[in-house]
């Protein structure tokens, strides 16, 4: 028997809301994979958070263990690649959403998912990072692959507060970047210059409508908005500068006009997690490895038992949490 936050939808004649709870199952509930994991621990992204609530379509069959990252032992394996007692590491690949999740104390999974646990980080700090961080660091990369470096100018960064926001600050910090830090909780100005921003500003700068083309600022940003946050950042981008699209914490739409790329030549790069190559990731998880320090991702990081994840995402979804939320099996 395992322990495992369940989503369930049953369409009784009355409703067809989904339920949520923490439920003790047997193993035999788990589906099929090659490799059986003892979690250690999971973590609460944005999009666990929708899946958790309901209040966005994530889910996509019931019922549902959510939990689109874990950090745990190999307790059983007909892999070639992994032996029971390897330390191993998920993110993405539509676990949580089409497949069982990480909010459990067992996950039976695909090897060809999984990569090994990077020897810089135990399961806590790896988990403390999870998507969040390792989108942060692919944001980075993607910067880096585009020419962008630290003597160009500012490089700013939307939904500082949030996960890849957080992240994102530290490690173009780390890589020498002048940070600007975009937020509307100008309240946590403190906790966004400690993690790197040379600079915090308002949000509302960018939330609203604005013109095809503004005063040039950024070198480069990282953007985990969309909308028109992310119009505005475009707007803004400086000639020959790029922006990394990774989010859409404000909307999905992107009202923005072709100006910033016919006229300044701005590139906009899209950032997908889920579906990444395996060699991309060991490379992301490599870097993050070099660049962040353990005292950062205690600063960023709170840990909660699976009992109380489910209250968690309601006040994720709030904007009440700051930085990144461990779920430790054992707390
Ligand atoms: P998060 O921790 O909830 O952070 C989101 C942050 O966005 C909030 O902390 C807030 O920052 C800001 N925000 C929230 N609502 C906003 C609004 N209406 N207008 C402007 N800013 C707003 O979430 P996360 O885990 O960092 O994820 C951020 C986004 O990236 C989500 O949309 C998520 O789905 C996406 N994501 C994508 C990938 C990928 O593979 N592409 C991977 C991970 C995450 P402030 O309080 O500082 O303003």
């Amino acid at each position: 028997m395992f322990k495992a936050i369940l989503i369930d939808k049953q369409d009784n004649g009355h409703d067809n809301k989904q339920r949520v709870g923490l439920e003790t199952l047997d193993e035999s509930r788990l589906p099929e994979g090659d490799v059986t994991v003892r979690v250690d621990c999971s973590t609460l992204n944005y999009k666990d958070a929708l899946a958790i609530t309901g209040k966005g379509p994530v889910v996509r069959q019931f019922p549902m263990v959510p939990g689109i990252d874990l950090a745990g032992t190999v307790e059983e394996s007909t892999s070639e690649a992994y032996a029971p007692g390897d330390a191993v590491l998920l993110n993405g690949w539509g676990v949580g959403e089409a497949r069982w999740g990480g909010l459990a104390e067992k996950a039976r999974l695909d090897s060809r998912w999984l990569i090994p646990m990077p020897s810089a980080f135990t399961p806590q700090q790896a988990m403390a990072i999870g998507t969040a961080g390792y989108t942060a660091m692919l944001s980075v990369m993607a910067l880096e692959r585009q020419g962008v470096t630290p003597d160009q100018g500012e490089v700013l960064v939307t939904g500082a507060n949030g996960g890849v926001g957080s992240y994102s600050i530290a490690l173009l910090a780390q890589l020498g970047y002048r940070v600007v830090a975009s937020t509307g909780r100008l309240e946590e100005a403190d906790y966004l210059k400690g993690l790197g921003a040379e600079q915090v500003i308002d949000r509302a700068e960018f939330s609203e409508p604005g013109g095809p083309l503004a005063k040039e600022r950024w070198a480069g940003a990282i953007d985990s908005v969309g909308s028109h946050t992310l119009a505005n950042v475009l707007a803004s981008t400086r000639y020959g500068g790029s922006v990394a699209a990774c989010g859409l914490a404000q909307g999905m739409d992107l009202p923005a006009s072709v100006a910033p790329f016919i006229l300044r030549g701005v590139n906009l790069m899209g950032i997908d997690s889920v579906m990444r190559p395996y060699s991309d990731r060991v490379e992301a998880w490599r870097r993050l490895g070099e660049l962040l320090v353990p005292e950062q991702l205690d600063a960023i990081t709170r840990t909660i038992a699976l009992e109380d994840a489910i209250q968690a995402a309601d006040d994720l979804l709030a904007g009440k949490v700051r930085g990144r939320v461990v779920v430790a099996m054992s707390a």
